[in-house]
């Protein structure tokens, strides 16, 4: 075998891979900041943040200097022990939020798995077998697992693989009237996201936040809210729900905990926590020395009001120059969403085309997400430069001229 590494290219995705991504035609090699730089030296202005994920962009000195003083001390003993890291970000997000204990796992699906299993044993050991419906959002999205695409209200990502978990219902989002319907003494969960991301950047309705709580208190059902990803600062508040002022009992948090390492963690209240009893539950890797160490390097440097501050302004900074463009170019003229997490939704003439506005950013050296076909959106890093969203958003402006002109 050779001992050189063999030049790879994006062809050999199709080759090796299973084919269940598309990814872009260029391969990253080196982020800094909010600049990506691809194999052939080309730089590429970051609005995708990884999906919601890179929360201090790349290569943060705070989160590098974390990872590699822990690489050099211990990566990983398993949940036979715990470790330093772990308990240190434990503590912090319980200072920090209405948590009392936490769990650790790797992915958003793992938290919420996590989080539907717990609501469902609190509910058999409190009520019996009978207390175990849980009620989600239509066009919701909480994970990729057997459960929680069941969860989840998109049946793209749930049918074709068998018979799924039973006992899961959907109401339309942001509608009062419909989870008052739905919710009964049978109801173990409702699970909501505070910002529906994939769904489209739709934020929820004071009013329906305050009604799920109420109803879940009536019916001594548990309020879980899935801040994978509208959580750990995006909404330029630690946690959306502090936003809202509506406290859930679990919350699932991922994406941005670990800047850019993979980590996601439940929280949940000591009373709950107490029906995870010992075996009840686990994971390997949970709680991983290399992923809490950063996840904590993470929440120390977001968690204060320079950077709150910096995010309101810089929602402000994308949101009108967004809303020129939108109105200039006759492309959108709604831009919704909190803090850093942007979506631009396409008016009817261009609904179901966000994917070719995705093309054409990249075209203009711009990484920018979609929120289903008819949403384009924007997750930058949290400390983004204002040049970086100046120059990003001029060429934003190049693309959708691009789209345009056809
Ligand atoms: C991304 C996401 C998930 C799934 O997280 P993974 O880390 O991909 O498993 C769950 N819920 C929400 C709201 C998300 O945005």
């Amino acid at each position: 075998m050779s001992v050189e590494h063999d030049p790879v290219q994006r062809a050999d995705f199709d080759q090796v891979m299973v084919p269940n991504y598309a990814p872009a035609a260029f391969i990253p090699v080196r982020g800094q900041g909010s600049r990506v730089w691809d194999q052939r030296g080309r730089e590429l202005i970051d609005f995708a943040g990884g999906i919601a994920v890179n929360v201090l962009g790349h290569a943060h000195p705070a989160l590098v200097k974390a990872l590699t003083e822990q690489a050099n001390l211990l990566w990983h003993v398993s949940n036979v022990f715990t470790n330093e890291p772990a308990l240190r970000l434990a503590k912090k997000l319980v200072d920090a939020t209405f948590a009392e204990r936490v769990f650790f796992c790797n992915s958003g699906a793992e938290a919420n798995e996590a989080a539907f299993k717990l609501a469902r044993r609190v509910a058999f050991n409190q009520f019996g077998e009978d207390k175990h419906e849980i009620i989600a959002a239509t066009n919701s999205f909480h994970g990729r697992t057997l459960f929680t695409v069941s969860v989840g209200g998109q049946p793209k990502y749930s049918d074709g693989f068998g018979p799924k978990i039973q006992g899961i219902s959907h109401v339309p989002y942001n509608d009062i009237d419909a989870l008052k319907a739905a919710v009964s003494s049978k109801t173990c969960a409702v699970v909501l996201e505070p910002i529906q991301g994939e769904g489209g950047v739709l934020p929820a309705d004071l009013e329906y936040l305050q009604a799920a709580r109420a109803l879940c208190d009536e019916h001594d059902a548990l309020l879980i809210f899935d801040e994978v990803q509208s959580g750990m600062g995006r909404t330029g508040s630690l946690f959306a729900y502090m936003h809202y002022g509506v406290t859930p009992d679990i919350l699932s948090s991922a994406k941005s905990l670990g800047g850019g390492f993979p980590i996601g963690a439940m929280l949940t209240t000591q009373e709950l926590a107490t029906h995870f009893a010992v075996g009840t539950h686990g994971t390997t890797y949970g709680g991983n020395a290399l992923a809490c160490a950063v996840g904590e390097a993470v929440i120390d440097t977001i968690n204060t009001p320079e950077v709150w501050a910096g995010v309101q302004a810089k929602h402000e900074r994308f949101k009108s120059k967004l809303l020129q463009i939108g109105e200039q170019y006759a492309v959108f003229n709604e831009v919704r969403g909190l803090g850093l997490l942007l979506g631009a939704v396409l008016n009817d003439k261009w609904k179901g085309q966000a994917k070719a506005f995705l093309d054409a950013a990249t075209e203009q050296d711009l990484m920018v997400l979609q929120a289903g076909p008819d949403v384009i959106r924007f997750a930058p890093s949290l400390v983004i430069d204002d040049a970086d969203i100046d120059e990003g958003l001029a060429r934003f402006e190049r693309a959708v001229a691009q789209v345009v002109r056809g």
